[in-house]
C-alpha cells in the first residue's frame, strides 16, 4: 500500500485565462514539498504527470501550457511517505470524471481498500489517495453532492488531508481535514481574477496573488463561474496542526493560521538562546537552509556573531534540494555531500550550530564531522524541534520508529529530554546538544499548545483517534 504527502494547488479563473502557467509556477514554488513527481490535470483529459523537479521539465512549459489550456486545473508535487517513486504513483490522479491531489496520509487506508467493492487492480498497486478517490466518487455517484460524499468519507478515514479536487464539469474544490494537520490557504489574484488554493501562500506570492485566508479544519470550497463558496463537511476541536511544518517543513515566507513561518522559526531561536546559553562560544551558524531564521534568532538574543559555515552548493547536481524529503538513504548522502564549510569562519572556534531537527540523525552526524574536519573548538548543537521517538502518520515521512535516532538512543518513554540530548550528543560526535521543548516551541510559534500536533515527541495519538500499528520502513516504502 502506497501512502502520499506533498503540495497541492487548485485554480480557477473567473475571467477564463489559461491557468496552466500560474499552475507551473505555484507547483515550483511548492517544491520544498515535494520532489519527486509533479503533474497538472485539467478536465476532460489524461493528467500530465513528470519524475522530477517541476523545473526539469522547462522545455516543456509551452507545448504543456497549449495543450492542457483551461481556466480550471489542480496540480501536485509529490513526496512520498511510503511507497516507491515512480510516474505511477504521481498524482493528480483521475477516477471516472473526479480528478484529486492530495497532501496528506491515509493512517486507515487498508481497512479502506477492503471496503473498495469490485476495483479491479491488487492493494499493491493503490495509492491510499486512490483509495480515497475511489470511494469519493462512489459516494458522489450515490449522493450527487461532494460535501456530502466528504463527510461520508471522513467518517471512513483516519488520517490527515488536503485534497484539491476537479470535477468534469471544470469545478474546482478544496478540502482539510477537520483536524487542520496540514496547512491550505485560498488567495486571489486580482488582474485575472483568478482564485488560487495552495498548500502554503509561498505559492500565492510567487504569482503575484494574495492571501485571502487559510482553509479552514473541516471546511470545503467550491470554484465555479459563480465565484467561491464555503460549507463544513466536519468540525472538531482542538485542531491539530503540525508544529514540524513551523521549524521545517514549510516555506519561510509563508503564512499559516496568521503566522509567518520566518518570523516564528526566528522567535523560536530567541527563545532557545534564553533557555540554552553556550557560555563560551565564539559564533552561531545555521544547518542550511531551514534553520537559518531560528540561528540568526538565536545569535542576536545572545549577542553573538551570526556567520555562514556551512555552504550549499546550489550547482551540484543535488544541491539544491532538501535531504529530509528524499526517500531513500543513498540520495540523502548524496545532497550532504553537497555541503562545503567555510574553513576561516570554523578553524579554532567554538560553534553553536542551530538545526531545525534531528530525525534520522544522518545529516546532523556528517555536518559535526565535517566541521570537526575544518578544525572546530567546541561544537553546540541546539535543535528548534523537540526529540522525534515516534512515526508520523499524518504527513511527514519518519514512519519507521527503529530510524528515528532519539529514539534508538533511548527506548524508555520515562527517561527527560536533557538525558536523550546527552545520549544524541555522544551519538552524532557533538560536545554539546540541546532540544526544543512543546511549550516552548508552541509559545515561539504563537499559536495554543493544545491546538499543535505534537505526536512525533510525545507519542499521543488522540489527535489520529487511533494508534497506528508501526511497521518498518521496508514495509511502508514497499521493499518486501
Ligand atoms: S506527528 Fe509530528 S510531523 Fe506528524 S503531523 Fe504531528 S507534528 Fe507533524
Amino acid at each position: 500500500m502506497i501512502h502520499e504527502n506533498c503540495g497541492v494547488v487548485g485554480i480557477f479563473s473567473m475571467d477564463g485565462i489559461n491557468v496552466i502557467p500560474f499552475v507551473i509556477d505555484c507547483l515550483r514554488a511548492l517544491q520544498h514539498r515535494g520532489q519527486e513527481a509533479w503533474g497538472v490535470a485539467v478536465p476532460h483529459r489524461i493528467p500530465l504527470k513528470r519524475i522530477g523537479l517541476v523545473s526539469s521539465s522547462a522545455s516543456e512549459f509551452a507545448s504543456i501550457t497549449r495543450k492542457f489550456e483551461s481556466h480550471a486545473a489542480i496540480g501536485h508535487v509529490r513526496y512520498s511517505t511510503t511507497g516507491k517513486s515512480t510516474l505511477n504513483n504521481a498524482q493528480p490522479i483521475k477516477v471516472k470524471e473526479l480528478c484529486i491531489a492530495h497532501n496528506g496520509t491515509i493512517a486507515n487506508v487498508d481497512q479502506l481498500t477492503s471496503m473498495v467493492g469490485g476495483c479491479s487492480f491488487t492493494p499493491q498497486s493503490m495509492t491510499d489517495t486512490l483509495v480515497a478517490a475511489q470511494h469519493l466518487a462512489g459516494h458522489l455517484a450515490k449522493k450527487k453532492d461532494i460535501t456530502e460524499a466528504l463527510t461520508i468519507l471522513k467518517q471512513e478515514m483516519i488520517g490527515s488531508f488536503c485534497f484539491t479536487f476537479l470535477t468534469g464539469d471544470g469545478s474546482v474544490y478544496a478540502a482539510r481535514d477537520p483536524k487542520g494537520f496540514r496547512p491550505l490557504v485560498v488567495g486571489l489574484h486580482k488582474p485575472s481574477n483568478t482564485y488560487i488554493v495552495s498548500s502554503e501562500s509561498c505559492a500565492l506570492s510567487a504569482v503575484g496573488a494574495y492571501l485571502l485566508r487559510d482553509v479552514e479544519p473541516g471546511e470545503i470550497l467550491q470554484i465555479d463561474d459563480s465565484g467561491l463558496r464555503s460549507e463544513y463537511f466536519a468540525r472538531e476541536n482542538p485542531h491539530a496542526h503540525c508544529a514540524f511544518e513551523y521549524t521545517y517543513f514549510a516555506h519561510p515566507t509563508s503564512v499559516m493560521e496568521g503566522v509567518n513561518v520566518y518570523a516564528a522559526r526566528k522567535r523560536i531561536g530567541e527563545f532557545l538562546a534564553k533557555e540554552f546559553r553556550i557560555p563560551d562560544a565564539d559564533l552561531v551558524i545555521p544547518v542550511p537552509d531551514s534553520a537559518r531564521p531560528a540561528a540568526l534568532g538565536y545569535a542576536l538574543e545572545a549577542g553573538l556573531p551570526f556567520e555562514e559555515g556551512l555552504m550549499k552548493n546550489r550547482y551540484s547536481k543535488k544541491g539544491s534540494m532538501r535531504s529530509f524529503i528524499e526517500p531513500y538513504h543513498e540520495t540523502r548522502v548524496e545532497i550532504n555531500k553537497g555541503i562545503i564549510p567555510l574553513a576561516d569562519v570554523i578553524r579554532g572556534k567554538n560553534i553553536v550550530v542551530v538545526d531545525d531537527s534531528i530525525v534520522r540523525g544522518t545529516s546532523s552526524a556528517s555536518i559535526i564531522k565535517l566541521l570537526r574536519e575544518y578544525g572546530a573548538n567546541k561544537i553546540s548543537m541546539i535543535v528548534t524541534y523537540p526529540p522525534i521517538r515516534y512515526p508520523c502518520y499524518a504527513g511527514i515521512d519518519f514512519p519507521s520508529q527503529d530510524e528515528l535516532l532519539a529514539y534508538q538512543q533511548m527506548k524508555d518513554d520515562s527517561v527527560g529530554t536533557a538525558d536523550i540530548a546527552h545520549k544524541v550528543a555522544r551519538s552524532l560526535g557533538a560536545d554539546f546538544v540541546a532540544y526544543n521543548d512543546t511549550s516552548t516551541l508552541a509559545r515561539a510559534i504563537g499559536i495554543p499548545e493544545t491546538e499543535l500536533c505534537f505526536t512525533c515527541t510525545t507519542g499521543d495519538y488522540s489527535a489520529l483517534g487511533v494508534k497506528p500499528l508501526f511497521k518498518s520502513r521496508a514495509v511502508l516504502k514497499g521493499r518486501s
